[in-house]
């Protein structure tokens, strides 16, 4: 069998947003303006498509990392789903090594938040090309013009309008296309809502006009044709301004700005249009890097189906009707059921048992996955997030992913001394699910310590371990909390924050810990071993 969509055809993205933006609301709209889910939930009432851990339900947050697939304009939509709050950066991170571009949205009234700094620094860091959905256009207070500067001034990025708003708060109405120069009226609020395009309005026009003609100067900049072309006197058409904002997407030139009302349905239908035309593609995205699994040498994967198959498992996660199931990316080729593969990270073999697509509301069967596909495997035995799948002929490792080392520390205990094993097999489950929660036993007293990014982040893990493994749990500050210090020599290089007297250097300084004689205290004596800094910037040095 061959892929049903090109591979140029893709469109891996993910949509992020501090929490209560509407991110899950966008994602249901789109899901059900794609026309493969029928039911709209009201997201916090228990019936959202993405959020299937009632938990998550309950809290109105997204924890899962899950990926959507569905179909617009004969384009293959992978929508992964990146958590928005401020305990799960480490989510947000694995979903932006796997995606191609981003949707950013903001809340109207509030413009750019805490949590869509955090995220809009880790797209950069990942170089994620996006475009911004301005939320929430209906609520009081909105300002789009507000939220466009707000891009400017609080994470320093590139915003160039594709639309303005027409409208504002109670009056939004719809939106105005400076690319076609038409109005877009959706018609009612109703669930499908339909829309027309119309003339501007009088008294938008002049607006209309001010924001196309920065459009097309950011635009123009792209190419030098469609520049002089533009110096002599000749706008770009349609279709070149909408090529020149590709070009300017992908190469993290501006980030194109939208706007809207999920809630209201209005604004869904020409996101997903932007998804298409500015996102990129695999093959935009271009090679992957990995090392060669026998030689150790760097190299290169493509997103072609002719080069041998890698992907990366980038979630596992427990699904109500399948089981253990691990979200895989394919980077390149194809790979089959019942194929055997290398888990290359771990230098083991594995079996492709079943595949699944996951669509909103069914989940597909496949019998063959191919570059760029989204996967859910069942039945692997021993895959952690991170590791890398592939042929085992001309097996690779792909780039890792970081992830952040846990900050906060409890102990647990079962209320009840007979759920012992069963909340030891629980924990070894969920580290193994998530690579910043760690689980360890304390020699001395004996606790199981827990770490994790955050105290929610940690708080949902208890969560999980009474609803899910059904294991009642105490939690509570950890014994001895500086006894990792104390019983053995610890030697730490790190670079020391502070700026040496204007030279612009920073120092190298090793630190050494010792516990002293008593037990009960500790040496230690700090070096700088690279660099130059003053004395009195470095403790413990006289
Ligand atoms: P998330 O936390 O980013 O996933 O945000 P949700 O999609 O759960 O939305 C948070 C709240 O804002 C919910 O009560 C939504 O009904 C509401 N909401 C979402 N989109 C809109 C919108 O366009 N307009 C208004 N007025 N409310 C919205």
């Amino acid at each position: 069998m061959a892929r049903s969509h090109p591979i140029d055809r893709y469109r891996n993205f993910g949509i992020m947003a501090h929490i209560d933006a509407g991110k899950t609301t966008t994602t249901e709209r789109i899901l059900f303006y794609t026309g493969k889910s029928h039911k709209i939930g009201e997201v916090h009432d228990g019936a959202a498509t993405m959020d299937w851990m009632t938990q998550e339900q309950e809290r109105g947050i997204t924890i899962t990392s899950a990926a959507t697939t569905c179909l617009w304009r004969e384009h293959r939509l992978n929508i992964i789903d990146t958590p928005g709050h401020v305990d799960f950066t480490i989510e947000v991170e694995r979903s932006l090594r796997v995606l191609d571009g981003a949707v950013c949205v903001l809340d109207g009234n509030q413009g750019v938040e805490p949590q869509t700094e955090t995220v809009w620094r880790q797209a950069d860091k990942y170089d994620v090309p996006r475009v911004v959905f301005v939320n929430k256009m209906d609520k009081t207070g909105a300002d789009f013009y507000r939220c466009v500067q707000d891009i400017i001034d609080r994470v320093a990025g590139k915003p160039v309008c594709l639309q303005i708003p027409i409208g504002a708060e109670s009056e939004f109405a719809g939106v105005i296309d400076l690319i076609k120069m038409k109005a877009i009226v959706w018609n009612g609020e109703a669930l499908g809502a339909s829309f027309e395009e119309k003339d501007i309005p009088a008294d938008l026009l002049d607006k209309a006009v001010e924001y196309r003609g920065k459009l097309i100067e950011a635009a123009v900049d792209m190419d030098d044709a469609a520049m002089e072309a533009y110096l002599e006197g000749t706008e770009p058409d349609a279709e070149t301004l909408r090529r020149l904002v590709r070009t300017a997407v992908q190469r993290r030139a501006f980030h194109p700005v939208l706007c809207g009302s999920a809630f209201k349905n209005k604004g869904v239908q020409p996101l997903l249009d932007a998804v298409v035309d500015f996102l990129p593609s695999p093959v935009d995205r271009g090679e992957i890097k990995g090392i060669d699994f026998k030689t150790e040498e760097e190299t290169v994967r493509h997103p072609t189906d002719e080069d041998p198959f890698s992907m990366l498992a980038f979630k596992i996660m427990d699904d109500p009707f399948v089981g253990t199931i691990t979200f895989c990316r394919v980077y390149s080729g194809k790979v089959e059921t019942g194929q055997g593969v290398i888990n290359s990270t771990r230098d083991k073999k594995e079996r492709v048992g079943r595949m699944l697509l996951m669509h909103a509301n069914n989940r597909e069967d496949i019998k063959e996955a191919f570059a760029g596909d989204i996967v859910a495997l069942a039945g692997l035995k021993d895959v952690r997030t991170g590791d890398t799948l592939c042929d085992p002929i001309k097996a690779v490792i792909l780039e890792r992913m970081e992830f952040p080392e846990p900050v906060i520390t409890i102990a647990i205990e079962p209320k009840s001394k007979a759920d012992q094993e069963k909340l030891g097999l629980a924990l070894a489950k969920l580290a193994n699910e998530d690579p910043s929660f760690r689980v360890s036993t304390d020699q001395e007293s004996g606790q199981t310590i827990l770490k994790g990014m955050g105290e929610l982040h940690l708080d949902i893990k208890v969560d999980i371990l009474r609803r899910t493994y059904k294991v009642d749990a105490n939690i509570g500050a950890p014994q001895v909390a500086y006894r990792e210090t104390l019983t053995k020599k610890v030697e730490v290089d790190y670079t020391h924050k502070k700026q040496t007297g204007g030279t612009g250097q920073f120092a190298r300084v090793k630190l050494v810990i010792e516990p002293n004689e008593t037990g009960k205290g500790f040496e230690f004596e700090s070096k700088v071993v690279g660099g130059t800094v003053p004395k009195e910037y470095i403790p413990g040095v006289e």
